[in-house]
């Protein structure tokens, strides 16, 4: 998609500097399991295969959009 937001491009940015501080996002292209990591594994952490890439700049905002979901699921209890 040609229309993605400033944002993740400034998440891309910073992550190429401040690859520490920001984790990647990776996904197994077997089983879709989507996780944060320092360093992308070579075996994915759910079904173990070595399938895991980077995750494209729409899968991480999915992912980030799930993830905030979810917290604003667990804070209203
Ligand atoms: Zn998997």
């Amino acid at each position: 998609m040609k229309n993605h937001s400033r944002d993740l491009e400034y998440i891309d940015e910073l992550r190429t500097h401040h690859r520490r501080l920001i984790p990647l996002i990776c996904i197994c292209d077997d089983c879709q399991y989507t996780f944060e990591a320092e360093n992308k594994p070579e075996r994915c952490p759910d079904c173990g295969r070595l399938k895991v890439r980077e995750a494209t700049a729409q899968e991480a905002e999915t992912y980030r959009k799930v993830r905030a979901e979810i917290e604003k699921e667990e804070q209203q209890g």
